[in-house]
């Protein structure tokens, strides 16, 4: 049974046929035409044109960064998009007759770690996206967790400091200013103008004019002092943010996906110190996993496929996997 599975990036559009294993069996991408939803809309339908051509396809799963309603059909907000309660499920099933659902991007690459890569043996996952900014997915006893009216697990906007740095969502102090790209850009900025084990930041920022995430990456790998600083003092914040989430969640494993995550155990191990520090009712809580993401580039097209299959056909129950793990 295959299924599309479509990723509406900031600047590409990645489709990809997927099997029931989350196999990819054929991938497309374009740019994201900028700033005109008309031509969005036709970018996405020719896609699945080309990918369903001579194929049987159980369905389409759409994802896009922004608040989807609960029954996947209507985008209530998108940031980079000019959707305001756009029914793009419904524009998309008049030009495409298949049967469709649209996903918030971060829970697609959720769900795709859930079945297929670092949360799969789990039955509750919590995932964090640490790219530009921080996406979160939350798996359940099996089960994607949207919340009420579908806009759970927008996990980097959790407040860590009342009253702390302004976020881009209009609120303060959200962990997307401490645990984010950017956030680590800007930390590793701070430590370059203080001298001292700065210096290769300092040095980086002089030659680049000014301070890139890849140069930001190359000295961690190289084991800048002030790099790895910045790191740990960006996994710390991470860490206080699992301990409040393993609070509510108590899962068994944490994923750590996007570009920042790429550092591996030199990310991993200060959330882990961090989380350890502040656990409530510490030695007596068994320890959840903190893993880094298996599937990187191609988790929204595989979790978007996999969670439209899912919806249109698994009987009685749709979205859930119970027992129905790939190990
Ligand atoms: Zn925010």
């Amino acid at each position: 049974m295959q299924a599309i599975g479509i990723d509406i990036g900031g600047t590409k559009i990645a489709g990809a046929v997927v099997d029931e294993l989350g196999a990819i069996l054929m991938e497309d991408r374009v740019p994201t035409p900028a700033g005109d939803s008309a031509l969005l809309e036709d970018a996405v339908v020719a896609m699945v044109q080309r990918l369903s051509a001579d194929r049987q396809i159980a369905a389409v799963g759409v994802a896009a960064a922004g608040f989807i309603d609960a029954s996947q059909s209507l985008v209530y907000y998108a940031p980079n998009i000019a959707w305001r309660h756009e029914p793009f499920r419904e524009k998309l099933e008049a030009r495409l007759h298949l049967p469709i659902i649209i996903e918030n991007d971060a829970n697609a690459a959720g769900w795709a770690e859930f079945r297929f890569g670092a949360g799969r043996l789990s039955s509750d996952m919590v995932m964090l996206t640490i790219g530009t900014g921080v996406g979160g997915a939350i798996v359940h006893q099996d089960r994607l967790f949207r919340g009420g009216f579908g806009a759970a697990a927008e996990l980097g906007h959790m407040r860590v400091v009342p009253g702390g740095l302004p976020c881009g969502c209009g609120a303060h102090g959200c962990i997307e200013q401490y645990g984010s790209g950017r956030a680590l850009l800007r930390m590793a900025g701070e430590i370059a103008d203080a001298g001292g084990i700065g210096l290769g930041l300092a040095a980086a920022r002089e030659r680049d004019e000014v301070l890139t995430g890849s140069a930001v990456s190359a000295l961690i790998q190289e084991g800048d002092p002030g790099a790895l600083a910045a790191l740990r003092t960006l996994g710390g914040w991470l860490g206080e943010a699992c301990a409040s989430l393993a609070a509510v969640l108590d899962p068994q494993v944490f994923v750590f996906g996007g570009g920042v995550a790429q550092a591996g155990d030199l990310l991993l191990d200060p959330i882990r110190a961090a989380y350890l520090n502040v656990l409530p009712a510490r030695g007596y809580h068994p320890e959840p996993e903190f893993r880094i993401a298996e599937l990187v580039n191609d988790a929204g097209v595989v979790g978007a496929a996999d969670l439209a299959r899912a919806h249109f056909t698994v009987p009685g129950d749709p979205d859930a996997y119970s027992g129905g793990q790939v190990l």
